[in-house]
């Protein structure tokens, strides 16, 4: 599943193929995925230019004069941008074309999505979507304060209260296993009862982590926009996660496994208390 760092290279990826050009034409190959295409996209885009794109945790975002279009990848959907007329496969479900390019939309679990945000519906910040997220990890600089003072009466365990995303986006299963190993704090504790010098340790471990996937997939770039349909999701050298018994890479302790909220989560039981 695409998380923060795929999505942030995705956007990086397209960036430079879809920013200041005009849309020539919106292919819509079924009515939607998750949710149904806005019906009159052909007519609110082409003609139009995309003046910058952004990420919004795991939200891909295409900013046009008149609005922003909303794109998120789902469980299993990726982007390519392609010569125009490539031929299209069976899970390819939606096209921006840009005269000689087309940026390509595939998604063979279709829980992706495409929504349109007008402008003069207010701030996109205050989409249905977006209000409820936490901050970026990557772009706040008091994140540690931000985690201390939100949890005070939060008895949740720490890895639960990351996953949920209301303080902070972004640190899904993968990277809140690894940010928790970094900072020596075990997924289970209290939120509450971790005091601002060890959240300023994790807020610390949270942007290592996330910068390393991100520059980790910066060098895969290529398969992310290239025509061979790979579906570009890196793999990484974990510390602890998906490592259950295998020896912790700091002091061969075996790795453990427990189970938070349906989720596997992994951790050293010598390095983090
Ligand atoms: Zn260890």
């Amino acid at each position: 599943m695409p998380e923060l760092p795929e999505v942030e290279v995705t956007r990086r990826g397209i960036a430079p193929h879809v920013e200041s050009r005009q849309v020539s034409g919106v292919v819509m190959r079924r009515s939607g995925l998750r949710w149904p295409f806005p019906p009159d996209l052909p007519n609110l885009l082409v003609g139009h230019v995309i003046r910058s794109t952004a990420r919004r945790g795991k939200y891909l975002l295409l900013n046009f004069d008149h609005g922003t279009l909303i794109v998120h990848l789902g469980m299993s959907g990726h982007l390519r941008v392609l010569p125009a007329g490539h031929p299209p496969e069976k899970h390819d479900h939606f096209d921006l074309e840009f005269g000689a390019q087309l940026m390509r939309f595939t998604d063979p679990r279709r829980f992706g999505a495409v929504l349109w945000h007008a402008q003069a519906d207010g701030d996109i910040e205050g989409h249905l979507l977006l209000r409820g997220l936490g901050v970026e990890p990557l772009a706040c600089d008091d994140l540690a304060q931000r985690l201390h003072r939100a949890t005070r009466n939060r008895s949740a365990a720490i890895k639960q209260v990351l996953l949920a995303g209301d303080i902070v986006v972004g640190v899904g299963n993968i990277y809140a296993c690894e940010s928790l190993f970094e900072s020596g704090i075990h997924p289970n504790t209290a939120a509450k009862r971790i005091s601002l010098p060890r959240y300023e340790r994790l807020a610390a471990a949270i942007r290592r982590v996330l910068a390393a996937a991100i520059e980790q997939g910066g060098s895969t770039l290529r398969d992310f926009i290239g025509a061979d349909g790979a579906s570009g999701y890196f793999q990484q050298n974990y510390f602890v996660y998906d490592r259950e018994g295998q020896p912790c890479r700091n002091c061969a302790a075996p790795v453990r496994r427990i189970v938070q909220g349906q989720r596997s989560t992994f951790y050293c039981p010598r390095c983090q208390r």
